[in-house]
């Protein structure tokens, strides 16, 4: 049996128009003998409203009553759809989270899928050409609804294909695909064509805005290809893969930026066993995460340790390393919180040497100083002042020629 699942995103499902235009998406895939999965999200603004209802009900809303609440939302979508369906004549019923057994762990509000009931599903597509799945729930092994967090149903569709073996995973959206860059601070952006599960992952800050980034996880480790493309238009989108040859050629395939970050060092600390760790634990166990880190030795017997963490974590960080300065014997602590990371990304980094060097050149020609720097296997990341961040995305897309349409 050939099968195809598509995600349909909340303005994807708004109205009756919009479902129509879904449904003419997947009479194409029907066309073709191939029987479809597909994962809906709640109509547009209705996960909110329900998130906004539960707030005005309890100042601290149960995280379980939540999760009845607000998967409600993709219940209402997945019923209209397939009566929509069932009066075209396409034979299609829905399913939520539980009839689907999608099996979550037991976490409120941010469940990760533990398995699915593929015989199950297989037997319900024996009787029918579509199966209408809601997307963002499951249910834990006590019956209690879940949720996936915010954007899950992208995880829901791709675990679905995985289950199930399908040949494609279409994200259907309101974007066209994904980015060189983001298109409203650089005019010259290009979609992508193909991009590799690594790529996208580390695309976090921008490409999180189109897939949710636990998806991608998904897909990569059980090899699930996700077309990402919009439900309004018929042109291809981005596909992303596990990496194929050729992929290699372009030294950079994108520039991310993440605005949301602000900088601390700890001036002078103890340069001695156990002090990045009686700096970083509390920090952890405050669930901050802390991500670019710079340690250096400032004289004999002490060093500076500089990282960054999420703005929104720089308060609770400062009080936590209030509370634990005499102990790593820091005599200042210096923050900063208008400054932004702007990553070059692209798995041909692996084999072309000297994309930091002319990354920093083209910075430098542009009198832009670089505050930190980090890197992996396929990315450089380069700390620098807020105010640079817009010019640094622009200039850096240039440098790496993905302003030229033959660059990807
Ligand atoms: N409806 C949920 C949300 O708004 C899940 C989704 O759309 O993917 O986050
Ligand atoms: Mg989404």
């Amino acid at each position: 049996m050939r099968i195809v699942v598509q995600k349909f995103g909340g303005t994807s499902v708004a109205n009756l128009e919009c479902m129509r235009k879904v449904m003419e998406k997947n009479k194409k895939i029907l066309d073709q003998g191939i029987k479809l999965v597909v994962v809906l999200s709640a109509m547009s603004g209705e996960t909110n409203r329900l998130l906004g209802l539960a707030r005005q009900w309890s100042k601290n809303p149960d995280p379980w009553e939540t999760d009845a609440l607000v998967a409600t939302g993709e219940q209402v979508s997945v019923a209209l759809f397939a009566m929509l369906l069932k009066d075209n004549g396409i034979r299609a019923r829905s399913l939520l989270g539980h009839q689907a057994e999608i099996l979550t762990d037991c976490s409120a509000g941010r469940a990760r899928i533990l398995g699915i009931n593929s015989e199950r599903i297989m037997e319900y597509l024996e009787k029918h050409d579509v199966l209408v799945v809601a997307g963002f729930q499951g249910c834990d092994i006590r019956q209690r609804i879940t949720t996936l967090g915010r954007g899950g149903s992208d995880t829901s569709a791709v675990a679905m294909a995985a289950a199930l073996k399908a040949e494609m995973c279409e994200i259907f959206t309101d974007v066209d695909g994904v980015y060189t860059t983001d298109p409203n601070i650089c005019p010259k952006a290009r979609k992508i064509p193909r991009i590799t599960y690594d790529e996208m992952l580390e695309m976090a800050s921008m490409g999180a805005k189109v897939l949710q980034i636990r998806s991608v996880q998904f897909a990569k480790k059980y090899q699930v290809p996700v077309h990402v493309r919009s439900t309004f238009s018929d042109e291809p989108g981005t596909i992303v893969t596990k990496e194929e040859e050729g992929m290699e050629e372009a030294m950079v395939s994108s520039i991310a930026y993440d605005k949301d970050q602000a900088r601390v060092t700890l001036m002078d600390v103890y340069d001695e066993p156990g002090v990045a760790a009686n700096i970083f634990a509390p920090i952890s166990d405050a669930d901050i995460v802390v991500d670019m880190i710079v340690q250096n030795p400032s004289r004999e017997g002490r060093t500076d340790m500089t990282f960054t963490v999420p703005r929104g974590d720089l308060d609770p960080t400062l009080k936590i390393l209030e509370r634990i300065k005499t102990e790593i014997g820091a005599p200042a602590v210096v923050h900063d919180a208008h400054v932004s990371k702007v990553s070059i990304i692209g798995v041909g980094m692996r084999n072309h040497s000297g994309v930091a060097a002319m990354a920093f050149t083209s910075l430098k020609n542009e009198g832009i100083n670089i505050l930190m720097i980090s890197t992996s296997e396929i990315k450089i990341s380069i700390l620098l002042d807020e105010k640079y961040t817009e010019l640094a995305v622009r200039t850096l897309h240039e440098t790496f020629g993905l302003d030229r349409s033959d660059a990807t």
